[in-house]
């Protein structure tokens, strides 16, 4: 018999899971060129080749005791120093390999970090729209999540309501740009004004609120849109990054957390992260991942290849009466519903085979997720569908 907390979670399990799974059932039926599956944040552009050289070259020269073994808990000592120093070029950081722990993609750096900081009751905040699992994982160590409300019109973080909503009993707030659904990425001034917020709100509290900048996009930007790096604007930042889309390595399961010298508990927050990272029965990220990684250090995707369908995608929508905000990065669109309830929508487009997931899964009811991280033939493929959905709907 599962527990009560697992069925009530399973019920309410991911739709955009249970989406890809219809996607490839879908496909039997039709033929996988007659299926357009939007649902998933599954990059099709392939890995840099380097990756895969990189994980060649290190089974063919490195002791497999070491390539295979235990390491620390945190990781190999040489791979978190050379994440430091490329940080450090990068964004003029002073980082060391003390301050780097390496994670099971941003998925189980978020969990780390959430582990090591919450009582039962600590309220973390988020802005919706968000990534679904945020609820879940928060529950994971019986917090809190609340939620600042979306500002519809541009999908900037709702900064009052941000103020208004911080108690003594915050904890953290997870924000998330590029952001997964809407592809918004945060300005300089935006952050500027949010770090003045939890300082202002630290000191009316005498509390300290973890900053959790969840980046697993941050590369993938258009435009020349800039992502400024967080831990320079406030002192109590953690950053979680991963390699899952930024190399397009999803299922290999590796990505990283920055805690900095100036976070509160410096010391003390590092060493939870570790023991977190091995109770949590990970014990320590994929070995051979941390050591092809830091060989990859400066590879980077191909993001022109997501530009040309965030170009084609969303100049087709806009033509066929769609609203929606030009993402400056990641790899969704988020589309107003012609429809109230969106799951109207959603239902049309799947009669087209046509899969996208309901803005619902991320606390925005009226919008949808289309994730163009695809095949161009498969933009291609959709839009008309998409006309003949907007005539019938709008
Ligand atoms: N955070 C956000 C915003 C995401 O979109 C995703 C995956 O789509 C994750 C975290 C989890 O990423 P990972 O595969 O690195 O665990």
């Amino acid at each position: 018999m599962i527990s009560e907390k697992m069925k009530a979670l399973v019920a309410g399990s991911s739709v955009i899971r249970a989406m890809f799974e219809e996607g490839k059932k879908m496909a039997e039926i039709y033929g996988a060129d007659k299926v357009y599956d939007f649902s998933l944040g599954n990059p099709n552009v392939a890995a840099p080749k380097e990756v895969n050289e990189a994980m060649k070259q290190i089974l063919d020269t490195t002791d497999p005791i070491v390539v295979h073994g235990y390491m620390s808990n945190s990781g190999f000592e040489e791979v978190r120093e050379a994440i430091a120093k490329s940080l450090n070029q990068r964004f003029d950081t002073a980082f060391t390999q003390e301050n780097i722990v390496m994670t099971v993609g941003a998925a189980g750096g978020l969990n780390v970090i959430l582990k090591s900081i919450l009582n039962p009751g600590d309220e973390v905040l988020t802005f919706a729209p968000f990534f679904g699992e945020y609820r879940n994982y928060v529950s994971n160590y019986d917090g809190t999540l609340i939620v600042v409300s979306p500002n519809l019109e541009t999908f900037q973080p709702n900064l009052s309501e941000l103020e208004d909503k911080i108690t003594e009993k915050t904890k953290a707030l997870i924000i998330n740009s590029p952001n997964n659904p809407t592809g918004v990425v945060y300005s300089e001034e935006t952050i500027q004004k949010l770090a003045a917020i939890l300082e202002k709100k630290q000191q009316e509290y005498g509390t300290e609120i973890y900053l959790i900048s969840d980046e697993p996009y941050r590369e993938l930007v258009y435009d020349g849109a800039e992502v400024p790096y967080l831990t320079k604007y406030y002192r109590n930042t953690v950053v979680g990054y991963s390699y899952s889309k930024s190399l397009s390595l999803p299922g290999e399961r590796i990505g990283y957390l920055v805690i900095p010298n100036e976070a509160a508990d410096f010391e003390a927050l590092c060493g939870a992260a570790n023991v977190a990272t091995r109770i949590l029965g990970f014990v320590n990220a994929p070995s051979l991942q941390q050591l092809a990684v830091a060989k990859c250090l400066d590879c980077q995707t191909d993001v022109s290849y997501y530009n040309r369908n965030r170009e084609t995608l969303y100049e087709g929508l806009k033509q066929y009466g769609y609203e929606c905000v030009k993402p400056e990065g990641a790899f969704y669109l988020f589309v107003k519903s012609p429809t109230e309830d969106e799951k109207v929508f959603v239902e049309a487009c799947k009669k087209r085979q046509i899969l996208v997931v309901p803005g619902s899964s991320f606390a925005c009811p009226g919008y949808v997720r289309i994730a163009y991280c695809v095949a161009y033939e498969t933009i291609l493929g959709a839009l008309p569908g998409f006309e003949e959905v907007a005539k019938e709907l709008f």
